[in-house]
């Protein structure tokens, strides 16, 4: 039987264990969650080193990075450096966005590699080789793109976006409106190219009953991806990406019947007044499916900082409700990111995601931020390094400038927390400052 099922049955599996246990939560919690089909595990048999991590409702808010090749750059060890890094610095899962090179080779080596839920967009292999074996993504068949949907689930992929929501309706509709950038989803790109050339509907919306079938018989998750998400804030939560949600959210429904678990994607670019919306919108029409976002970008003119707009938005989507936060690297809208760039990206999305944890209940979230006030107050710095995201940079930045006392080289001998724990615990003391001056 697989997660759905098992949770139905009142089974707990090893994986349901697992996550409880990490999150500090009663078994039960999880098990109604994946019956209600508000919490999701993508655990895919055929990862076999997997640790699983559960999303959703009540649960830690999650963070993914994406890796992956491009058809400029291809370096399997740089991929495996990448996917180190992200492991490293605390993303829960890891996206192979690979389109260029060997996609089958260097999708195993990052799922063999990977103790992360793996996740991929298998629209991407389809389109790459349609167009290396036919001459252009158009003359892509139906077979070869669920050929790729297997080949990637039995390789043990945990998760994967399919864009089922891009139908002849939604392409209408966003054809009928007028947006600043069309579309920005590469694989709602693809789909929509060859859509519009053969007159024929979205193969993953058709057939649907067969892509539910696959995620059925391999246990992986379906991520319905927002093909039509709006690309820049002028084109936020218009009648394209509000119809493809719509549709989005019957499909959910049909997941849940066919025993399949199912989470939705959102934004991309949106003002930041209008990102609780989205996560209120998706909840309502997706009945409670856990939503991942990308970023979401608060403004479009952060090139080189994108990882600031995605934590931005990132934070007041964790606070309202978004369960899975997919980073945003500096790089964003301007080149393939390196090592040190998913390390940032990594970093600046579980600042989002914690800092939405906190206003959420979470546990531990607060209880976190507690330990570390007490470390500043105490001038304890290796506990502040320990309790900081980046230990290894938080011992660097202190030791930079040295300093005579316990204190750091900000204030110097004039810090206000040495200042005031000398005297506010001796309040006889008339002048405080005197020693100071
Ligand atoms: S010196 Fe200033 S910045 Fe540093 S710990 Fe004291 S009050 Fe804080």
């Amino acid at each position: 039987m697989i997660q759905l099922e098992l949770a139905r049955s009142g089974i707990a599996s090893l994986q349901v264990k697992h996550v409880a246990e990490k999150e500090g939560v009663e078994i039960d919690f999880i098990l109604q969650g994946l019956i209600n089909g508000t919490i999701i595990i993508p655990a895919n048999a055929n990862h076999t080193n997997l640790v699983p991590c559960g999303i959703g409702k009540g649960l830690k808010t999650k963070v993914n990075a994406n890796i992956g090749t491009s058809s400029d750059f291809c370096d399997i060890d740089a991929e495996l450096r990448k996917l180190q890094a992200t492991i490293d610095f605390g993303s829960d899962t890891v996206m192979d966005l690979s389109t260029g090179g060997d996609i089958s080779a260097i999708r195993r080596a990052i799922v063999s590699a990977s103790t992360l839920p793996v996740g991929t967009v298998p629209i991407y292999q389809a389109s790459i080789e349609a167009i290396e074996n036919h001459g252009a993504i158009v003359n892509m068949t139906v077979n070869e793109i669920f050929d790729v949907i297997e080949e990637q689930a039995k390789d043990g992929v945990d998760f994967m976006t399919v864009h089922c929501g891009v139908t002849q309706a939604s392409v209408t509709r966003l054809k009928n409106q007028s947006r600043m950038t069309d579309i920005v989803s590469r694989g709602g790109a693809f789909l929509t190219g060859w859509m519009l050339h053969n007159e024929e509907e979205n193969p993953l919306y058709q057939y649907y009953d067969r892509l539910l079938d696959l995620a059925h018989k391999y246990d992986f998750v379906l991520s319905l991806g927002d093909g039509l998400r709006p690309g820049c804030l002028s084109d936020a939560t218009d009648r394209a990406q509000i119809e493809e949600l719509i549709i989005i959210g019957e499909l959910v429904e049909r997941a849940r019947e066919a025993g399949v678990q199912a989470m939705v994607e959102g934004p991309g670019h949106l003002p930041l007044d209008q990102v609780a919306t989205n996560v209120q919108l998706e909840k309502s029409l997706c009945h409670g499916a856990p939503f991942y976002v990308l970023g979401p970008l608060v403004t479009d003119i952060g090139a080189g900082y994108d990882h600031i707009t995605g934590a931005i938005g990132g934070g007041i989507a964790a606070a309202s409700g978004a369960d899975f936060l997919c980073y945003v690297t500096p790089t964003e809208h301007l080149s393939l990111p390196d090592v040190e760039d998913v390390k940032q990206g990594v970093i600046a999305s579980r600042i989002a995601a914690h800092a939405g944890d906190i206003v959420k209940g979470v546990k531990g979230a607060w209880e976190w931020d507690e330990e570390m006030s007490k470390a500043r107050k105490a001038l304890d710095w290796e506990s502040q390094a320990k309790l900081s995201l980046d230990p290894e940079l938080s011992q660097q930045v202190h030791s930079k400038i040295p300093t005579t006392g316990a204190t750091c080289s900000m204030c110097g001998k004039y810090c206000a927390l040495a200042i005031v724990e000398k005297y506010l615990t001796r309040p006889h003391l008339a002048s405080p400052l005197k020693g100071e001056e």
